[in-house]
């Protein structure tokens, strides 16, 4: 079979493994090979692959009302029910409004959108600027890979926009320096994000962004103290504070979102992914209400807000989400994931002493494993030798699919894992980290 130009572009003479069916954490390839889906598909299917509750509402909603838009003061039943069930959900600190997007991306350059309005009705057009952080990842559109502090997302296409700096990333175990506490160099990092501010001069930076635990770029949960410290900054210059939780929100840290695990009392938050367990697209940004009440009442001076998409608040996609999150709640996700969670981090973290892997890392039922020789972050293998392709590969060949970026491997496996499958992700973990040690030193 031809193989066709997948996402991530890759080249189309290797022939991609074809998944034809899902059930519980598991996904079936076309030839019938049954895969733990240890990533979720793409950290987002929460709720497995064969929820029956998610596909009856989705077919019923389809029969009922396939399509109305939310445009000029109309909308439909689902998105209205939707956005206050989202805003009765978030309990980190009071939103105002929703406003639905199609993917985690769109929410991300929604948020620049909104941010540059509500600063613009707030007379202050210059207060533009946005700070990210290196390795965060918050989207593939122009601006959320700008926003993104991966360099392939901006090598090649000119990016970062001009607006967006990039500040710290909060990887203890890569860059601290000799002797420093978690504490030391979240103040660091802190102190650091001052300086920024300070050198733009703080009139002209608009707003930070964080993921409470960064997944793309090698699951990075923050060190101690870390949200508190930049917090503080942010919110002594005025700063909007961005959480884009789309990994991290519904239950996957043990917590409903990311921001109650860490106390963040964000302004904006962006989610996705789980919103609907991944079974149709959709996306969202919360805003608080200090924020809604400004575009709302000077909507006479600016003109309306005008952005939105055609299927902003799908009536299709919105029902799906109010079921997805009725079960969040009725099955109580959240505290099933910390109930399973333990065992997962520690079957996992228990292989930390193997002489391949440098650090494993993570929280709830995220975590990645990055390899280098001696355990030590300044000795990476060498690229060539595809150390982290390799547990790929052993990992698939035992049945289970994990993802691999570089020599960093990431799991997030559904939030509706058993104790067994956890005990089966862990034994095909081991198999595979002994298996690799085997090749690495032949
Ligand atoms: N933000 C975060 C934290 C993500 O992990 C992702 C995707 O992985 C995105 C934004 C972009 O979401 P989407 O792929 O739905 O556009």
């Amino acid at each position: 079979m031809l193989a066709p130009f997948t996402a991530g572009w890759q080249s189309t003479d290797v022939h991609p493994l074809v998944i034809d069916r899902s059930e519980g954490s598991y996904v079936y390839d076309i030839e019938g090979k049954k895969y733990l889906d240890s990533l979720a598909g793409l950290w987002c299917t929460a709720l497995g692959g064969s929820e029956p509750r998610l596909v009856k509402a989705a077919t019923d909603q389809l029969h009922k009302l396939p399509f109305y838009h939310s445009f000029w003061n109309r909308t439909t039943k689902p998105s209205l029910d939707l956005a206050k069930e989202m805003l009765s959900m978030f309990t980190a600190r009071e939103m105002g409004k929703v406003f639905f997007t199609n993917s985690g991306s769109e929410a991300n350059d929604s948020q620049v959108k909104l941010v540059w309005y509500y600063n613009n009705a707030l007379g202050r057009p210059d207060k533009k600027k946005f700070i990210a952080r290196s390795k965060s990842y918050h989207g593939s559109t122009l601006i959320s890979a700008s926003l993104s502090g991966l360099p392939p997302l901006h090598q090649k296409f000119d990016l970062p926009a001009p607006f967006v700096l990039h500040t710290d990333c909060p990887h203890y175990w890569r860059f601290h320096l000799p002797g420093e506490t978690e504490e030391e160099f979240a103040t660091r990092l802190a102190n650091n994000l001052e300086n920024l501010i300070l050198k733009e001069g703080p009139e002209t930076i608009a707003a930070f962004i964080a993921e409470p635990v960064m997944g793309a770029g090698g699951v990075i949960p923050p060190p101690k103290t870390y949200f508190e410290k930049v917090q503080a900054i942010v919110k002594k210059y005025d700063i909007l504070f961005i959480a884009d939780e789309v990994i991290t929100a519904f239950g996957r840290l043990g917590t409903m979102f990311g921001c109650d695990m860490y106390n963040i009392k964000p302004d904006l938050v962006s989610v996705a992914k789980a919103l609907s367990s991944a079974y149709v697209p959709i996306g969202a940004t919360l805003v608080s209400p200090e924020i809604s009440d400004v575009i709302h009442s000077q909507s006479n001076k600016l003109g309306s807000f005008a952005h939105g998409f055609t299927y902003s608040g799908h009536p299709v996609a919105c029902a799906v989400a109010i079921e997805a999150l009725k079960i969040y709640q009725e099955r109580n996700i959240p505290g099933h994931v910390k109930q399973i969670s333990p065992r997962f981090q520690e079957g996992v973290k228990a292989f930390a002493g193997s002489p391949i892997v440098g650090e494993i890392r993570g929280v709830g039922l995220i975590l990645a494993t990055e390899f280098a020789d001696n355990r030590s972050p300044n000795n990476p293998f060498p690229a060539e030798w595809g150390v982290g392709t390799i547990f790929g590969a052993e990992c698939q060949k035992r049945g289970m699919l994990v993802r691999v970026a570089g020599d960093n491997i990431m799991m997030s496996p559904p939030l509706i894992m058993t104790p067994d499958e956890v005990e089966e992700l862990v034994s095909i973990y081991g198999a595979a980290i002994k298996a690799t040690e085997e090749r690495v030193a032949e």
